[in-house]
């Protein structure tokens, strides 16, 4: 058989291996369980944001809760300091007083922003609670298709490799110079041979060039279509 009737059955079996590859990726459960592994990850990454927020707050309220501490210390210090060496002249005493009263308006300061992360801290535990829940009912279904997309892969497998086994067979005979360079139109146009109709190339409907025609008309086996390279096969 000439070599070109030969690419031509055989790019009929690789058309259908490629449409029945696309199927098996179109597959509705597949699509299902890509949709919840994205899901999935998508909740992961918001628990790993929560825990970041978490472990920054905790920081911030230990290093509060330690401040606090501290001023604490200061103002029995100087309430101390004051009862013991009562000051000499009412400006001193009003010094010493407007020092301890500051001191305490810090305190107080800091003991809302602690009392604020405290609530805040609590609301992240819940989302938390909640994101874990979500992502396992997500998990449990993902695992569910996962089993049925599994046992479909299995059986649509089989009928891959019929397909794969098909093509390999109807390559016998073509030269593997032909073959490649099916395979590299293949890249930018498919199917990458094609029928001249009329004077037109069947792949994009382009007009030979006069030069093509020329080549036609000597009686050649095929042409290069100049606009879109597919074969095109002259009857
Ligand atoms: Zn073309």
């Amino acid at each position: 058989m000439e070599q070109f009737e030969l690419l031509w059955q055989y790019q009929q079996v690789d058309m259908e291996l490629d449409r029945y590859e696309k199927e098996m990726r179109g597959s509705a459960n597949r699509r299902e369980l890509l949709k919840h592994r994205d899901f999935l990850l998508e909740q992961q990454g918001v628990l790993k944001k929560i825990e970041t927020d978490v472990e920054i707050m905790g920081d911030r309220m230990e290093a509060l809760a330690d401040e606090i501490k501290r001023l604490n210390g200061s103002v029995a210090e100087a309430a101390a300091n004051f009862e013991a060496n009562r000051p000499q002249d009412i400006e001193e005493a009003k010094k010493q007083i407007a020092a301890i009263q500051k001191l305490i308006a810090t305190i107080s300061r800091y003991e809302a922003e602690l009392a604020k992360m405290r609530k805040d801290s609590e609301a992240r535990d819940r989302q938390q609670r909640e994101v874990r829940v979500r992502a396992a009912k997500a998990r449990a279904e993902f695992d569910r298709i996962k089993l049925l997309y599994d046992e479909e892969y299995k059986a649509a497998s089989v009928k891959l490799e019929e397909l794969k086994a098909k093509v390999a067979k109807a390559s016998d005979g073509i030269s593997q110079e032909l073959l490649e360079k099916y395979k590299t139109i293949k890249r930018h146009s498919a199917p990458p041979v094609t029928r001249l109709h009329e004077d037109r190339c069947g792949g994009c409907n382009m007009q030979l060039s006069a030069a093509e025609k020329d080549k036609v008309r000597s009686g050649v086996a095929y042409v290069e279509c100049e606009n879109c390279g597919r074969l095109i096969m002259i009857k």
